[in-house]
């Protein structure tokens, strides 16, 4: 077994030295406490300018909450304290009663969206739903399948995240280069180690997985199927991905804040009952005390606005992850999966080799106001951590801004301007900004508060 774990000189301790050194700076300059506090808000404002006006925000994991759901995040029950399972007697603290409602309605919506018989609301993080998987579902020493950080594969379920907390092995799911699961292959190597868990699900996702074929595969020994939608979450409950539940996964966790364009926390869902009381159980009190119910009542109105607007938001990102694809494509740009049809989700990955690689290609790109992240590809070791051959792109953002597909088209072509025909970037930020301040009004939501 290999650890995956990045490690350089830089990362010893965790930190960038040079830039915790620029805000000791700025804290000597600042002297009182006040003008400390203004640092913070002059640097949260910077970010709000940049970043939510002036770029063209291709982040894949990256979404724009709706108004009402933005504001509940500061409101009053923030700060509410409430432990526990939902309801009267479960809670720890007394005054919890409109919390109850809150949490009650939160449960209810989400169980709507996602087609559930069950749903938990108190993850803060995604990651913290897959560790309450490994908790609820295996034990230390238990043997579970998932996808190597090459092929799209998350530290969540590798040796080097929670799967690595719980103590487990984790043998890779065999995949090809085109991001398709070897199914015999698979079939081969799950009947020798006996998988108690095969985590599908990817950060850099593509097209949808056999989650069928996979769950029949490891019945024969009470194996189960663990999707992970972090990315697909909204695709998923907008019907415009597979189902997992549906197709035999066990239990599925996603990111409130990818595609699904909630406030950054985590959602699990699942049907049987058999699961319900270890995973609830390992939610509280093994993982979650104080869950920030502001976050709760942010998700439930996403969940609410998701009920209205999901299936033609979700669908319209899919129509312009294929368009944007196509015309990078186009412009000469290397795009993988096009003899799939490069993507039936938000994402597009481009083989940015050509361009002196991932990073490098990012970094042109941020030059431009055009936001990106580097990636490995199926080609890459998972040592090339740090300088990958890819470029992950998503069009959550720009979507729900209204943009379609003849914006897409000009998006590649200001990509393409950078990364194929050496412009400026600083040249070519000026379009990226004009572009981006032609659609200042986010779309796929109510009226705040209405
Ligand atoms: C982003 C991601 C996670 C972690 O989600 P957070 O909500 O950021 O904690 C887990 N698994 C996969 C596949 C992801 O892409």
């Amino acid at each position: 077994m290999t650890t995956e774990r990045h490690t350089d000189a830089l990362s010893v301790s965790g930190h960038d030295v040079a830039q915790l050194a620029w805000a000791r700076t700025r804290l000597v300059q600042a002297a009182l406490p006040r003008r400390m506090m203004q640092e913070v808000v002059a640097a949260v404002e910077r970010n709000a300018t940049w970043r939510g006006q002036e770029c063209l925000n291709l982040l894949a994991p990256e979404a724009p909450m709706s108004p009402t759901v933005r504001a509940l995040l500061s409101a009053e029950v923030g700060q509410r304290a409430a432990e526990g399972h939902i309801g009267p007697a479960n809670r720890w603290f007394a005054g919890t009663r409109h919390i109850d409602e809150i949490e009650s309605l939160a449960v209810e919506l989400l169980k709507r969206v996602f087609r559930s018989q069950y749903a938990d609301h108190r993850l803060v993080a995604s990651m913290v739903g897959n560790l309450a998987v490994y908790t609820a579902l295996t034990s230390p020493g238990d043997t579970v399948m998932s996808l190597p950080q090459p092929v799209g594969g998350h530290s969540s379920n590798r040796p080097d995240g929670p799967a690595g907390v719980r103590g487990l092995k984790v043998v890779d799911i065999p995949v090809r280069p085109d991001l398709s699961v070897d199914l015999d292959a698979f079939a081969e190597t799950a009947r020798r180690v006996q998988p108690c868990l095969v985590a599908l699900g990817a950060s850099m996702t593509l097209f949808p997985l056999p989650v069928a074929e996979m769950a029949e595969i490891v019945r024969p020994w009470g194996g189960r199927v663990f999707f992970d939608g972090a990315h697909q979450m909204g695709l998923i409950g907008g019907g415009q991905f597979q189902d997992p539940l549906a197709e035999g996964a066990a239990v599925m966790t996603g990111s409130a804040g990818k595609t699904f364009s909630g406030p950054q926390s985590g959602i699990i869902v699942w049907n049987d009952p058999e699961i319900a009381g270890p995973l609830f159980q390992a939610i509280f009190p093994t993982l979650a005390a104080t869950h920030q119910v502001n976050r709760v009542a942010a998700l439930a109105a996403a969940a609410a606005e998701f009920l209205e607007f999901g299936p033609a938001y979700m669908a319209q990102i899919v129509e312009n992850a294929q368009a944007l694809a196509e015309a990078l494509h186009a412009q000469g740009v290397p795009v993988w999966g096009a003899d799939r049809g490069f993507t039936r989700t938000h994402q597009v990955i481009v083989d940015a080799r050509p361009f002196g690689g991932g990073l490098k290609a990012a970094q042109l790109l941020e030059e431009a106001n055009i936001i990106t992240n580097k990636n490995l590809l199926p080609v890459d070791q998972p040592s090339d951590w740090d300088r990958p051959s890819g470029l992950r792109l998503g069009t959550t953002e720009v979507t729900r801004y209204g943009m379609r597909a003849p914006e897409m088209r000009r998006i590649a072509g200001l990509m393409a301007d950078v990364l194929q025909r050496h412009q400026d970037p600083a040249a070519v930020r000026s379009a990226a900004i004009d572009l981006r301040r032609t659609f200042p009004t986010l779309q796929f939501c109510f009226p705040l508060n209405g």
